[in-house]
């Protein structure tokens, strides 16, 4: 059955890093994957995280299985960072959450129990959106179709067309919505646009489902959780998924979690009972090590404030160089305005560059960005900013 196989398509970011490695011009730069890169373009090794290492080392522990929904402790210290110390939610016991393989597993989670118990729905994404969504909601079963969201002309939302699309969304539609740092655009709603968006989807019967992927990456923890915290005061179902991939820079121990927020406590108790059968039958139970860091280090009040303190050295160090590259580009191409880069928010900015000027960044200066023209202000740094903004300056000339 293998004979005719297709070859599948390249993923549109992973295939980007597979023809940066593979290229061997040694001033190339990946502008590509959403990774933070330190000054020196390192992938950091946090220090919260390596102390929190050398705790757990020296308590030498056996590795048994994990419950099915995750290592208790690290639950909590999520449901405490999203949801907030006081929140109404969690102090009703009307959270269910698990521990999930990154944000990508809570999304897939979320996917799957959605297609179990809420079948006929569709599911509903930005335009554009992280590349992954569609597929991933695709391949639990879904069809998924896209709102107006990011507006070429502004380099803003176009909230107008965005409301009224949804408005006209079939009652029980699955809204997936970037809780903050809007993936690839940069674009962010503000709190008057995310009242709007909770109104519509209370009167339209919709089923918001919350990405949190950069919490912190914008304005600081607390403040980038406020669009979930909107949405855990409504009596509806709500999803959130969350990662620890970039504030922890641990993308590859794979932590994130799904939560449910839930009617009653009882509800919550046969929503965990049934998410339970989803992990059982996708990989059983999730793995140990980056969940007992994320926890060590929110349970730990120094370490959790040198790690709030290393996030926002990241979160400042991206700000400073969205200005840096603003200031040189204007001085390179002083009759464009590139202002709207230094408003977005996160790793991302939707740099308005098309495909053709993307394959020639590629091909003449190795220098990759994605296709859509998004690219990753965390891989700049003062050492690749000159080359990257001659090349970009010569492929926006011509
Ligand atoms: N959602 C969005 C919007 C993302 O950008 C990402 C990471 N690129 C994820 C989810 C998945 O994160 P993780 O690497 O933790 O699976």
């Amino acid at each position: 059955f293998l004979t005719h196989l297709p070859l599948a398509p390249k993923d549109p970011i992973l295939g980007v890093t597979e023809a940066f490695q593979a290229d061997s011009n040694p001033y190339k730069v990946n502008l590509g994957v959403g990774v933070y890169t330190d000054e020196q373009g390192k992938l950091p090794l946090l220090r919260s995280v390596a102390l929190a290492e050398d705790q757990i080392n020296t308590l030498k522990t056996a590795r048994g299985y994990l419950p099915i929904e995750g290592l208790g402790r690290y639950v909590r210290q999520v449901q405490t960072l999203v949801f907030g110390e006081n929140s109404p939610v969690l102090q009703e016991g009307r959270l269910v959450t698990v521990q999930s393989l990154g944000g990508t597993g809570g999304l897939k989670l979320g996917a799957d129990f959605l297609r179990w118990f809420h079948p006929a729905a569709e599911v509903w994404i930005s335009d554009p959106s992280w590349e992954n969504h569609r597929a991933l909601f695709e391949a639990a079963g879904f069809v998924v179709k896209s709102y107006p969201y990011y507006d070429p002309e502004t380099h803003g939302v176009d909230f107008d067309k965005l409301i009224r699309t949804l408005e006209g969304a079939p009652r029980g539609t699955i809204v997936v919505l970037h809780a903050c740092c809007h993936n690839p655009s940069g674009v962010d709603l503000n709190e008057a646009q995310w009242q709007a968006i909770r109104a519509v989807v209370v009167e339209r019967g919709l089923i918001p489902f919350l990405d949190l992927a950069y919490q912190g990456f914008s304005q600081g923890t607390e403040k980038d959780a406020v669009s979930v915290r909107y949405f855990s005061e409504l009596p509806i179902p709500v999803l959130v998924a969350n990662s620890f991939s970039k504030s922890f820079s641990l993308y590859g121990e794979r932590v994130g979690a799904l939560t449910l927020i839930c009617a009653s406590r009882e509800e919550a108790q046969r929503v965990q009972s049934q998410l339970k059968r989803v992990i059982r039958t996708n990989y059983s139970n999730p793995p140990t090590h980056g969940a007992s860091i994320v926890a060590t280090v929110l349970e730990d009040s120094n370490l959790h404030q040198l790690w709030e303190d290393e996030l926002g050295a990241m979160r400042n160090r991206i700000r400073f160089m969205r200005q840096a590259l603003v200031s040189c580009l204007k001085e390179a191409i002083p009759d464009q305005d590139f202002g709207f880069v230094a408003e977005q928010q996160g790793m991302f900015s939707f740099s308005g560059l098309n495909l053709a000027q993307v394959r020639r960044l590629r091909q003449d200066f190795s220098i990759y960005a994605v296709d859509s023209g998004r690219i990753c202000i965390a891989a700049l740094n003062e050492q690749n900013l000159e080359r990257v903004v001659e090349a970009l300056t010569q492929v926006i000339r011509e």
